[in-house]
């Protein structure tokens, strides 16, 4: 597969049979065109699914015993080729290449996971009367579909793929349009592993792309991650035609910070969560309620967030629309009254002038009711809240509509445990600025950041991408002695 023109890949081959319009792919941290993606049509996911369904066939009905071996040399593959994968996703995202090996390491981790599904979908079996017994099986649902976001260009794709697979679905891929190059890459490691052609396939586009994913009757689930606007699109459209859909949206996660945190770990870990892979993360830090007198850590996290430098360890946001509206959010913040403490307006790079950079932004006495509060900003920028106690903080974070995470820093475990407790959010820091939870912990938002029953990881995928079969048996007349009978 050629770099300077992607092809959609179907049945094991890279393809353009359809003729296709294309977008020109860039390198954020730049601004050069490193590539063209096709926007494929109903025609071209016609014929993944087609694929797709024709590999079921075979790839359902091999033990997962089998179907793990594959996986097991895929994450060896993935180890030995972590470099070079990151260098691809820091090429297409912008991110840093501490950043993006970041993201072929949690690559690894989820297929690590993958690897022990056979342990983990062990039959379940019960004599549930005299002579009778109830069993359950799981069984693959089919064709899903996994529809991802520019953010992480290999992790998110890895959400999915190797826990789907292992499970005994194909896939049809749609990666994001801006970044649609580690995808290809995997397709490649996936074929070196052994994976049967058909397995999996990647449908390159858009928005038509989608569409057709949706409304495509050989597709049995589908998983989307993405905005909110869109996750909310996909859900309604893709249940719509009697799927299965899993869809996760954006975020804006909020961060309390209590008068006795400790000041050295909560400014740097509130600094990296803000402003790590230039804030465009659905578990960013974006918002900051400071409870009673914390002007100290405030302090202290302005001068953290001045050592974090765009091109040295910030990377780029992804285009020069997201640039435009992310300084568009601090200008109205500023012009409503809000104190701009650092400001990363205007940031260049010298020898990347046609980069798209964004230096880290902290916005003291932000309003709650500001739209720099209430909207998912996605780039490094921190708005301060003020709250004069735990519960006026809890009230502020409990109103934003989104629900992926939230955090407490604090020394004293009664607080911690007040907040984790009623907090809107599927995911709970202590003194965490991150709180991503690690396989077999699964990964899912509340609220509006998340459409559908479940989490994407970890064991609540095993739910999503499999169906349960119950049989119950009795062999001996003898057992005719209950009502069960
Ligand atoms: P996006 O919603 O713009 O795009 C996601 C996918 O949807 C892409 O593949 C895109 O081609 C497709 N798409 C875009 N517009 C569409 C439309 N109108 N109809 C159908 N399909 C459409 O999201 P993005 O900008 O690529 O990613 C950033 C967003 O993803 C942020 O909101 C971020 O919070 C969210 N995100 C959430 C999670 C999570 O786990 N909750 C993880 C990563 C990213």
């Amino acid at each position: 597969m050629s770099a300077a023109s992607l092809q959609n890949y179907i049945a094991g081959t890279w393809q353009n049979k359809n003729g296709h319009k294309t977008l020109p792919v860039e390198n954020p941290s730049t601004g050069e065109v490193i590539s063209h993606v096709p926007l494929s049509g109903a025609k071209d996911v016609n014929e993944a699914v087609k694929a797709a369904a024709n590999a079921f066939l075979k790839w359902s009905v091999m033990p997962i015993k089998e179907r793990v071996q594959i996986f097991f040399r895929y994450k060896f593959l993935l180890e030995k080729h972590t470099q070079e994968l990151a260098e691809l996703v820091h090429k297409e995202n912008g991110k840093i290449m501490s950043e993006a090996m970041a993201e072929i390491e949690k690559s690894i981790e989820v297929t690590e996971f993958a690897c022990s599904m056979p342990q983990l979908t062990s039959g379940e079996i019960l004599e549930v009367s005299r002579g009778v017994e109830c069993r359950i099986d799981r069984y693959p649902v089919g064709v899903v579909a996994s529809i991802t976001p520019f953010n992480f260009p290999a992790m998110v794709p890895n959400w999915t793929i190797p826990n789907a697979l292992v499970l005994g679905n194909t896939m049809v891929l749609k990666p994001s349009e801006l970044v649609p190059m580690s995808s290809c890459r995997l397709a490649e490691l996936l074929k070196e592993a052994g994976l049967p052609d058909g397995v999996f396939n990647i449908v390159h586009g858009g928005q038509e792309t989608v569409e057709a994913i949706c409304d495509h009757p050989g597709i049995q689930a589908v998983t989307f991650v993405g905005s909110t606007k869109v996750a909310k699109i996909v859900y309604a459209r893709s249940t719509a035609h009697f799927k299965r859909a899993l869809c996760l949206g954006g975020a804006k996660n909020h961060l309390i910070v209590m008068p006795d945190a400790h000041e050295d770990m909560t400014a740097s870990n509130v600094a990296a969560s803000m402003s790590g892979c230039a804030g465009q993360r659905c578990m960013a830090a974006s918002a900051m309620v400071a409870v009673g007198s914390v002007d100290h850590i405030i302090k202290k996290l302005v001068d953290e967030a001045k050592k974090i430098v765009p091109g040295k360890n910030l990377g780029a946001v992804i285009s020069k629309a997201a640039k435009e509206r992310i300084e568009r959010y601090i200008t109205e913040a500023e012009q409503q009254g809000a104190k701009i403490l650092l400001d990363g307006r205007g940031a260049k790079v010298e020898g990347k002038e046609n980069g798209y950079y964004v230096g880290p932004t902290v916005i003291d006495h932000v309003k709650p009711e500001m739209k720099i509060a209430q909207e998912e900003v996605f780039g490094p920028v921190l708005s301060i809240m003020r709250a004069n106690d735990v519960d006026e903080a809890l009230k502020i974070e409990n109103a934003n509509p989104y629900g992926n995470a939230a955090s407490v820093f604090t020394q004293s475990g009664g607080i911690a445990r007040y907040v984790a407790e009623h907090a809107s959010a599927g995911m709970i820091g202590v003194n965490i600025g991150v709180p991503v939870p690690r396989e077999p912990f699964s990964f899912g938002g509340w609220n509006e950041s998340k459409f559908g029953a479940g989490d994407i990881t970890g064991k609540s995928s095993i739910e999503f991408f499999t169906k349960p079969k119950k049989t119950t048996t009795k062999w001996n007349p003898e057992a005719r002695k209950n009502w069960m009978s």
